[in-house]
């Protein structure tokens, strides 16, 4: 039986790989399918403190990652699918094998939120998208819409207007919630429309976008958009799935924390740190933080 398994390559999940390959606990990180996690989907990250002019999401995941090596964090591409309680400790279970563990961080981020409407399952990859990063390139002089009124519809808006003749955040009440800034960035960009107050009911297309029906709510009437791609930005849901009930959710589907360290969880032995436990700050930098602690917390008990 291992001392510590790590589910997630995200900012948690490879900065607990780093303090507790330095605690000596030989941890094994599980890398999951998304590795590197959210930041992967980004570009320039410019809030981590370090970072004068920015760094790529990229880059920055490939520096965590080469850091938890170097200590010798144990990383496998793996996904890990089951968790089961055995007599002091754990049974992981990916697709192909079994591992016993004595504890368990679990870092498995948050994943992006789709609108449910008619259309859009259908006609994703055909200009529906939630990752600008990946996509934009595909609309060269295109006109797009993006969902949402966050710090990640901006950002997408935002890196979209490099390869878009036109770029329309639609969004459903008069005000963002983005950080000013952002909001300053977009509202005085030339090549961005606003359409406030609005839902999208329907993405309608045959093999590739054509157009959005959306819903005005202030004179409640219908318009239709012609554009060739959908990027639906609406926030995320934590990546819980896989635990099948294992540990106690808050009322928003987080994992709750804090109940004897701040980054334990209702089954003593199994800690979590990042966007699967955090509903409020989802930054880099605090996931990064509670990596820490949660190593930190794991090594104690693990002494105990
Ligand atoms: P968010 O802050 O939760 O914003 C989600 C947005 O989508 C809101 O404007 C919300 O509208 C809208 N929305 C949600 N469900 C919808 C639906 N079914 N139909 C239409 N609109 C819907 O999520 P986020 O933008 O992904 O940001 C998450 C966190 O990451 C935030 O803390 C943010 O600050 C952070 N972040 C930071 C950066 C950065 O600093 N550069 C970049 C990206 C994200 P309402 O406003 O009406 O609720």
């Amino acid at each position: 039986m291992e001392d510590l398994a790590i589910i997630g390559s995200g900012p948690a999940g490879y900065t607990a790989g780093i303090y507790a390959a330095r605690a000596n606990l030989k941890p094994i990180l599980f890398e999951g399918l998304e590795s590197g996690g959210q930041l992967m989907l980004t570009t320039d990250v410019e809030n981590f403190p370090g970072f004068v002019e920015g760094i790529m999401g990229p880059e920055l995941m490939q520096t965590f990652k080469a850091q938890a090596e170097r200590f010798g964090t144990e990383i496998k591409t793996e996904t890990i699918n089951t968790i089961e309680i055995i007599e002091n400790g754990f049974k992981l279970k990916s697709s192909n094998n079994e591992y016993l563990f004595k504890s368990v961080i679990i870092a498995s981020g948050a994943s992006a939120r789709w609108l449910g409407v008619e259309g859009e399952k259908e006609l994703q990859g055909y200009g529906v998208s939630a990752c600008a990063t990946c996509d934009g390139f595909f609309f060269k002089e295109k006109t797009v819409a993006v969902i949402g009124g966050g710090d990640s519809a901006m950002e997408e808006a935002l890196f979209l207007t490099k390869f878009a003749s036109k770029v329309i955040v639609i969004h459903r009440r008069d005000q963002f919630r983005a950080s000013q800034i952002m909001q300053d960035r977009v509202l005085n960009h030339e090549k961005i429309e606003v359409i406030w107050n609005s839902t999208v009911e329907r993405i309608n297309g045959d093999g590739k976008v054509t157009s959005v029906e959306i819903n005005d709510l202030k004179n409640n009437i219908r318009n239709t958009i012609e554009l060739d791609g959908v990027f639906v930005a609406i926030g995320h849901d934590p990546n819980v799935k896989f635990l099948d009930g294992l540990v106690e959710l808050d009322e928003k589907g987080y994992i709750k924390t804090g109940f004897t360290t701040e980054t334990s969880t209702s089954v003593p032995g199994v800690f979590a740190a990042g966007d699967v436990a955090d509903s409020i700050y989802r930054q880099a930098i605090t996931a990064a933080g509670s990596g820490c602690q949660a190593a930190i917390d794991a090594e104690r008990w693990l002494d105990h």
